[in-house]
Order: structure tokens, then sequence, then C-alpha cells
């Protein structure tokens, strides 16, 4: 299993419910917590492996304090965004060698399925409130360069074209 890359259109497909908590979706969980450990992410959604489905991990911390505490997050939905904004440089596993600042909510209120079936309702702050936005973002289709200026897309783009001629992704 790996993690597309832009501009797979596979990355812009809307995803669907997860209605079974069965043996498949825990495997599913447990390889995309595999491969962002792997890769080096803090979250990655399922639609990033090419399963389009309402599934996403998230570990925020572990970069920073060495150990792992994974959240697995399941048909997802923001309920309230806060009307104040940050802005944070956002790097994305289907996007390498991009970053950019994007602006969005500091505060969010998510509600979702663990992977038991179990109902949560969560605060979110910080880089974990952005994950959430950014991971989200991805059952719905929207890469973060899609919520950045046109200058800083036209930027990233005439970068990626150049890398793709010379051999690269
Ligand atoms: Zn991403």
């Amino acid at each position: 299993m790996e993690v597309l890359k832009f501009p797979d259109p596979r990355l812009k497909q809307l995803s669907t419910r997860v209605e079974d908590f069965d043996s498949f979706t825990y495997k599913m969980a447990k390889q995309l917590l595999e491969i962002m450990y792997a890769e080096g992410g803090v979250g990655l959604a399922a639609p990033q492996v090419g399963y389009p489905t309402r599934l996403i991990v998230l570990d925020t911390d572990w970069i920073t304090v060495r150990y792992r505490v994974p959240t697995v997050i399941i048909n997802p939905l923001i309920f309230e965004y806060s009307e104040q904004k940050v802005k944070t440089l956002e790097a994305c596993l289907s996007i390498p060698g991009f970053k950019s600042e994007v602006e969005r909510s500091s505060h969010i209120k998510v509600q979702y399925h663990d992977l038991d079936g179990e109902f949560r309702v969560e605060s979110a702050t910080g880089l974990r409130a952005v994950c959430f936005q950014h991971e989200i973002d991805h059952l719905d289709g929207i890469l973060f360069i899609g919520r950045i200026s046109r200058l800083k897309r036209d930027i990233f783009v005439r970068k990626h074209k150049k890398r793709r001629k010379a051999g690269g992704h």
C-alpha cells in the first residue's frame, strides 16, 4: 500500500461513510497508522492510499514527545468552527516537498466514531484542530493547496511541473 501523490485524480474523490466496524476496517486503520508513522506524518486519510472511505488516523504529538498516542477517527463531522483563525505551515504526504501556510479555525468541535463504533465528541485546538481540518478535507477530495492563495498555488504548480520534467514525481 502506497500513499497516492498529487496530481492523482483519486485524491479528488468524495469518500463514502464507513458502515461496518469489522475486521476489514480494523486492518485498514492499522495499515494507515503504520504508513503514517513510517513516513513521518501526523495524520493520514484512507483516500490517500486509494481507499475512498471516511476513515482517518491522527497522532499530532508523537514526533515531539517520542511516544505514540494514535487516534482512529471514523465518519467525522466538524459541527463547530471558531471564528478565530490561525495560520499554520502545512505539509501533506500526498504533496511531498511542498509546505505552505494555511488559514483555518483555531478551535473546532468534532464528532466521530472510534474503531469500536463508539460515538465520541471532541474539542480540539492547536495542531490537532488543524490536522482534523486537513484530514477531513481529504475525505471531501480537497488538498491543502486548494486553500492557499492563488499566487502561492501558482508557485507550487510551476515548481511541480519543473520537477516532473526533471524526472521526479
Ligand atoms: Zn494531507
